[in-house]
């Protein structure tokens, strides 16, 4: 299979919807978005939302979706500068704040891929990249990265090192992918709302919101919503199984019919 890569500055071919997202940064949790980013213009909102917003939605549809970072609201490929340490950073903190979900969410249930974003002059080229930053410091290896902050971390320190010294970086879109819900997925049996029915969990984020996707915007729902919502997914659930009981009770019933006369 041809290696998959964008082409800087050229517009996907989707558009945010229920299950795409875009995003020009990568800040991941709260507490990675820089205060000036939240401070309200008169009544607008805040600037910026952290990725786990929309993670969470999408988990909590059931139905999954990705996230692209790098790609900016007109559906526009700007791509974001990544060292192979500041990549590794990016897993750190996506598997750091869905383990602060309530409940956790298991690795299995999403992947993060990072797809090279070439200039048009490199597309033709299957997508080679520019000569590169692939090494890993052995001395900083292994050191952990500082998460849940907007400050520079020590691998963006590094990055930025790097760059004055001529080093080229690689840009890259990033493809968050949460998976849609697969109640006969073994590795989710322990994970479904019962022994009954298993439908997928609702998690709330790091800040103790829960959030839903409805069409390309995020809404957060009311208890009675929920409930609501679950009910209808526990109908729909029920439903197959309901009809073959009910069709098993009539046949009971004729043969009980049938012994009595
Ligand atoms: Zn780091």
């Amino acid at each position: 299979m041809a290696k998959r890569y964008y082409v800087r500055n050229t517009v996907v071919p989707f558009e945010e919807d229920f299950t795409h997202e875009f995003k020009g940064h990568r800040n991941i949790c709260v507490e990675d978005l820089p205060p000036w980013t939240q401070e309200s213009k008169t009544e607008s909102k805040p600037s910026r939302r952290a990725v786990s917003r929309v993670l969470s939605a999408f988990l909590n549809t059931g139905k999954g979706g990705t996230v692209y970072l790098g790609v900016i609201d007109s559906g526009e490929v700007k791509g974001l500068q990544l060292s192979a340490d500041q990549k590794m950073h990016v897993i750190d903190s996506v598997n750091d704040v869905m383990s602060r979900y309530t409940p956790p969410v298991k690795k299995h249930r999403y992947s993060i891929k990072f797809v090279p974003v070439c200039d048009t002059d490199d597309a033709g080229n299957t997508g080679a990249t520019k000569s590169l930053d692939q090494d890993f410091d052995p001395v900083i290896a292994g050191r952990p990265h500082v998460l849940r902050q907007h400050n520079y971390c020590w691998c963006d320190r590094d990055a930025v090192m790097k760059y004055n010294a001529g080093i080229m970086l690689q840009d890259y879109i990033i493809e968050i992918k949460v998976k849609p819900w697969d109640g006969n997925d073994s590795l989710n049996k322990d994970d479904g709302c019962g022994p009954m029915v298993n439908i997928h969990p609702i998690h709330d984020d790091e800040e103790g919101n829960c959030f839903f996707r409805r069409q390309a915007s995020l809404v957060q729902y009311t208890m009675t919503e929920l409930a609501r919502l679950t009910r209808h997914e526990v109908d729909e659930s029920c439903q197959q199984k309901i009809a073959s009981l009910k069709r098993e009770i009539t046949q009971l019933q004729r043969m009980k019919q049938d012994s009595a006369t």
